[in-house]
């Protein structure tokens, strides 16, 4: 559908309640000139999740999915961008009880580093929000549900009022749990350290890509629960996410946290990364999607 066409009606349920989900994905334009999506099946797999956490029925395959995320890109001629599936229910009956149509969308477009160049390579400076990571009990924080995202742009907008990049969220028991789209990890003596699956998290797709790297690098990573004192004194913290990357942080509530710039784990960890979805380093195709931007020029 052309761009200024895609409207959709002012009775959109979804827009009224934010009963719906949505992913982000990236694609990846390769040294080699290739171009790839990164770890497509992860998030459509968790798009349906998602949906079954609300009772959606998306009413299309996961193949089918799939390759219409290829084909945004390729009739787009994108050759790397952002994906955006968006699950919502359609206009028709309003009210909470409303069993709508439900539909999918998928747009894609060219997005440059989310938390800025400068803070891919020199880390970011982050507050400690005042404003609490949705229970677990009251959000469903493993589905990437659009309703939930109110309680991360509080948390945004605060974060940039007071003049930081990004703000991190602790849970209602006031331990550390993710970022407003990222998850948090932090390095100390060596050991990288990430809240567990059972906190107030999403599953991000990035986290466990890192937890997987930083294996194969050799490093000991466990899964705890994070004091904010702990993060005060972390030699070095980092967020992931599909948007940000792996994001270095060099401050949090204006505490240096080791030398005041990317460390040395949040760099091994960058390299590979980035080594991997760039084409410079191979073994890992089946995280890889390729498709042809070309293909309808
Ligand atoms: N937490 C939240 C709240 C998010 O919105 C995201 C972005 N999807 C993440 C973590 C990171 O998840 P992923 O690595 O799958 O993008």
């Amino acid at each position: 559908m052309p761009w200024a066409e895609a409207n959709v009606h002012v009775l959109t349920h979804t827009m009224h309640y934010g009963f719906g989900c949505f992913e982000g994905i990236r694609a990846y334009h390769r040294h080699d000139g290739q171009s790839v999506i990164f770890r497509l099946g992860a998030h459509i797999t968790r798009l349906f999740e998602s949906a079954k956490i609300l009772g959606i029925k998306i009413e299309h395959t996961y193949d089918e999915l799939m390759q219409a995320c290829v084909d945004t890109l390729e009739v787009n001629g994108l050759e790397e961008g952002y994906i955006r599936p968006l699950v919502y229910l359609d206009a028709g009956t309003m009210g909470l009880f409303a069993q709508n149509k439900v539909r999918v969308a998928i747009i894609a477009w060219k997005w440059g580093a989310y938390l800025g160049e400068d803070g891919l390579k020199n880390g970011i400076r982050c507050m400690v929000s005042s404003f609490a990571r949705n229970h677990v009990n009251a959000a469903m924080a493993k589905g990437k549900i659009i309703g939930q995202y109110t309680n991360s742009i509080l948390a945004k907008r605060e974060a940039l009022q007071h003049g930081y990049q990004e703000a991190i969220m602790m849970d209602t028991s006031g331990f550390i749990s993710e970022a407003t789209g990222e998850n948090i990890f932090i390095v100390r003596s060596g050991i990288v350290r990430t809240p567990p699956m059972s906190s107030a998290i999403l599953g991000g797709i990035t986290r466990q890509t890192v937890m997987h790297l930083c294996a194969e690098l050799g490093l000991e990573v466990s899964k705890a629960r994070i004091t904010r004192d702990q993060l005060y004194v972390a030699d070095e913290c980092f967020l992931t996410g599909t948007a940000a990357e792996v994001t270095p942080v060099r401050e949090v509530d204006n505490r240096v946290l080791g030398e005041g710039t990317r460390g040395p784990v949040t760099e091994q960890v960058q390299n590979l990364f980035f080594g991997i979805v760039r084409g410079e380093i191979s073994g890992y195709d089946r995280w890889l999607t390729f498709y042809n931007p070309r293909k309808r020029l």
